[in-house]
């Protein structure tokens, strides 16, 4: 929100001004002076005490002026931003305004004062008496003590904005116009500079940010779900390979099995068949078509390796007669040899 408080001691010009700024700003203007004056004119309770305090250039007691702006401030709860046009006039009433605006999460912007000198505000005053019939602008002693309390009980709440740096004074003689210009510049830097950087340089960067941040994570979780589902249907797949090869494994070998055993053990043995069932349940349980297959393979494995060693046993025996046989066969050539040859030695000896 904006909300300015327009300062300035009595016909310093703030009506004026007041109504040209809310045009550009899309304020709402409330003035405490026009609201009693409505009142008045209204012939309100409310206006009939504002009225005995008026014409005599002195303020209306805080209590009663407090409670007025708050009711106006709480009719425009949509309001952008407020123009305060001569209220706070008494510190007491610039802290209650400070009070009504935290409460509803705001504050006062800036205090933009109206530097005019008296001589000047006498004679606008008095013109001003003549053209709009105001009882208070037409008697210049009631002028004076206007002046006075303003110097006395107004001028200090200066202080109370200077305090928090938000006191701006504007000289308010000159052209409508170029004072109207010289208060727009110092409201625009108020809002441009400090406010409108902060709230618009970050907004934008993080936005963006944060949507690129959150594009990335999604990408990311997306990427690693498409990954795991891979990994999971590569395993699946893998698992149901597996499972089917082994299942056909002992399909083969059970088959294979039963063959065997169906077509020359059924003749010679009738209850082979309850063996077959056997293995049959046990191929259909979801574990056993492992175990059935290993049992089987064990066991035709036993049988080739049993069938093989004797082959084997059989052929070393038979070869180790052989050899057996072909020593033997040698040995009495050998003696015989050996024979013979004593017999020349002999032969020869005798000789
Ligand atoms: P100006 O500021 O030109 O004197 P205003 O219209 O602001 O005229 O005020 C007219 C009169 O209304 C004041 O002199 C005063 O009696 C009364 N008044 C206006 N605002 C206040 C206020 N905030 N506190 C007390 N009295 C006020």
């Amino acid at each position: 929100m904006l909300n300015i408080v327009l300062f300035g001691p009595p016909g310093a010009g703030k009506g004026t001004q007041s109504e040209k700024l809310i045009a550009k700003y899309n304020l709402v203007h409330l003035s405490t002076g026009d609201i009693f004056r409505a009142n008045i004119k209204g012939e309100t309770a409310l206006g009939t005490l504002a009225k005995s305090y008026m014409d005599q250039g002195q303020l209306v007691p805080d209590s009663v002026t407090i409670s007025m702006l708050e009711a106006e401030v709480n009719k425009n709860p949509n309001a952008k931003g407020f123009i305060f046009d001569g209220f706070p006039r008494t510190k007491a009433q610039a802290q209650a305004l400070d009070t009504l605006l935290s409460s509803k999460g705001t504050g006062i912007t800036l205090m933009l004062a109206l530097e005019v000198e008296e001589e000047e505000l006498r004679k606008r005053l008095l013109l001003r008496g003549q053209n709009s019939g105001r009882p208070d602008d037409q008697n210049p002693e009631v002028i004076q003590k206007r002046i006075d309390v303003y110097n006395n009980e107004t001028a200090p709440v200066k202080d109370f904005y200077t305090a928090q740096g938000k006191y701006k004074g504007v000289y308010g003689i000159g052209e409508i116009e170029q004072i109207f210009n010289a208060l727009c510049a110092v409201i625009d830097s108020k809002i441009e500079k400090p406010a409108a950087v902060k709230t618009v340089k970050p907004a934008r960067p993080a936005d963006v940010k944060t949507t690129k941040k959150a594009t990335k994570k999604a990408a990311a979780k997306t990427a690693i779900k498409k990954a795991t589902k891979k990994v999971v249907a590569k395993k699946s797949a893998k698992k149901a390979a597996k499972k089917s090869t082994a299942k056909k494994l002992v399909k083969k070998v059970v088959a294979k099995k039963s063959a065997k055993k169906a077509a020359p053990k059924k003749a010679v043995k009738p209850a082979r068949p309850k063996g077959g069932k056997l293995v049959k349940k046990k191929v259909t349980k979801k574990a056993a078509p492992k175990k059935a297959a290993k049992k089987v393979t064990k066991k035709v494995v036993k049988r080739a390796v049993k069938k093989q060693s004797k082959k084997v046993t059989a052929k070393v025996v038979r070869s180790s007669n052989k050899k057996v046989v072909k020593k033997s066969a040698k040995k009495p050539v050998k003696k015989q040899a050996k024979k013979v040859v004593s017999k020349k030695k002999v032969a020869k000896k005798k000789k």
